[in-house]
């Protein structure tokens, strides 16, 4: 039997039973939500995350730290909902974060790249401009730069998640009250520092006036491009007094959100999650993770104290394929490993820089035992150098030929973690629901209805135009439509 795309995505739709969200409208949402519908949302997103990340990061903190992951105590309680999310995109059945997040933003499948726009250049109305019109106060933050695709896809009408300059201006006129991430480099050459500040904007560029941001609308920019990892701004005095935590970002964001008259929406996203993923960066990846349960924990503390918040933690698709293997007589090896993880200093990019490009195999084991607490064998430095060298003995691989993977292909040996690539990969993502209203994401849940979710919370009755995959390629095709791309999607 012969699978055409169409058979696979068309595939995907009929077998998805699963939540009550599944045929609901925003109407019949809102009727579902009884006599005391929740007020405000607050949707938490660890951007890529594969549900072995959350796992593997709760053993990890377990064994290496002391302590419980959050999100995993968290699924314990007897007050939560659990359950899964489909995430498709218009265009295939792996998604991007453009077309993942517009699919919340949007209730509609969104063509990989793009955000809250049909392939035909339909213009969709996104959650927060309706919201906003219904007089609910918005908010974003992110680890990554501000007008990335997550954050933009619950605001920004775009044919391109590359058009950053774009999307920061189009904040101003899409509903959102609070935003605070990364991407200076996207704020300055149009001077939209001055614009926000002309429009009420209380504009905060460093930790310090951020913790001490008031007002109803505030933008607050920490860095040039993406917020640095978390492991890179644990070891770093200077990166923690310039840029904020995620946790202090959502807590800033709360102080100014509560309280508002017609409810509020929040977006906290953990986009570094997805970064560390691509890279097959472990390190990178967990501390990052943890940071987000941290801002997760902000959220859920908010929400139980205020009784009148629904807050949705999960990803947008998982990345990397990430899998802690079993290793040694009975598994043993594996446990002690875990243990190992928290000697860890660094993300791989300054891991990198230690080595240069051209290391001796000396060096190499040197920097591997300081920074990672890892004994290379000779062998396996040697492999390092190679790699180094842009001669990684891996490079016939399409999914695994990077410098990255070869580097984590070799740190597997002690970690016991493997990947399966530096993209992004199929499968469902774990969905845990607090407050009124977490009880409709029981089950399998498509990502495009969440939508009807929010929608339905703030009594919007709202449905946007929709277009088959089919539709969306005789459109590309007579357009000859080039989306601009990245090299991988991200
Ligand atoms: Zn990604």
């Amino acid at each position: 039997m012969q699978f055409s795309r169409r058979t696979i995505l068309g595939a995907g739709l009929a077998t998805l039973s699963g939540s009550l969200l599944n045929s609901m409208s925003s109407a019949q949402v809102r009727n579902a939500l009884g006599n005391k519908p929740p007020k405000n949302v607050i949707f938490c997103v660890a951007d890529g995350m594969a549900s072995q990340t959350m796992s593997m990061c709760d053993v990890f903190q377990r064994t290496g730290l002391g302590h419980p992951s959050y999100w995993a105590g968290l699924m314990n309680e007897p007050y939560v909902v659990n359950g899964l999310q489909a995430t498709r995109s218009l265009s295939s059945v792996v998604t991007d974060s453009a077309a993942a997040s517009a699919a919340w933003g949007s209730g509609v499948h969104i063509w990989n790249g793009q955000l809250n726009i049909l392939p035909d250049g339909t213009e969709l109305d996104s959650l927060t401009k309706l919201a906003s019109a219904k007089g609910v106060r918005c908010g974003l933050v992110t680890t990554t730069t501000m007008s990335h695709a997550t954050p933009a896809g619950f605001a920004v009408v775009t044919d391109s998640r590359g058009k950053e300059r774009e999307i920061s201006a189009k904040y101003l006129d899409a509903g959102v009250d609070v935003l605070m991430g990364g991407g200076d480099a996207f704020f300055t050459p149009d001077d939209l520092y001055s614009k926000y500040a002309a429009n009420g904007y209380r504009v905060v560029k460093n930790r310090s006036e951020a913790l001490a941001a008031t007002g109803q609308k505030i933008l607050g920019i920490f860095d040039s491009s993406h917020l640095p990892f978390t492991i890179d701004r644990n070891n770093s005095t200077e990166i923690a007094a310039k840029v904020p935590t995620l946790a202090e970002m959502a807590s800033v964001a709360l102080r100014s959100l509560k309280g508002s008259p017609n409810g509020f929406l929040l977006q906290i996203e953990g986009g570094k999650v997805d970064h560390g993923a691509h890279a097959n960066d472990l390190a990178a990846m967990f501390y990052d993770q943890i940071a987000f349960e941290e801002a997760v924990k902000v959220a859920v503390e908010f929400a139980l104290a205020d009784g009148e918040t629904l807050v949705i933690i999960t990803s947008d698709h998982a990345c990397g394929g990430p899998s802690l293997n079993g290793d040694g007589d009975e598994y043993f090896d594996t446990t002690a490993a875990l243990e190992g993880f928290a000697n860890f200093k660094c993300s791989f990019a300054p891991l990198m820089s230690l080595m240069g490009s051209r290391p001796t195999t000396d060096h190499v084991v040197d920097v591997h035992k300081e920074m990672m607490g890892i004994e290379l064998s000779k062998e396996e430095a040697e492999t390092v150098v190679a790699i180094m060298g842009n001669n990684s003995p891996f490079k016939a691989s399409t999914l695994m030929g990077s410098r990255n993977a070869g580097l984590a292909l070799i740190h597997g040996n002690h970690t016991k973690v493997g990947w399966t690539s530096g993209n992004h990969t199929h499968e469902h993502v774990l969905v845990t629901a607090v407050g009124p209203g977490s009880h409709l994401v029981a089950g399998l849940t498509q990502n495009i209805r969440f939508f009807d979710l929010m929608t339905g919370v703030f009594d919007i009755t709202h449905k946007n135009p929709t277009m088959s995959f089919e539709d969306a390629m005789r459109v590309r095709a007579r357009a000859s439509v080039q989306v601009e791309s990245e090299p991988h999607w991200v």
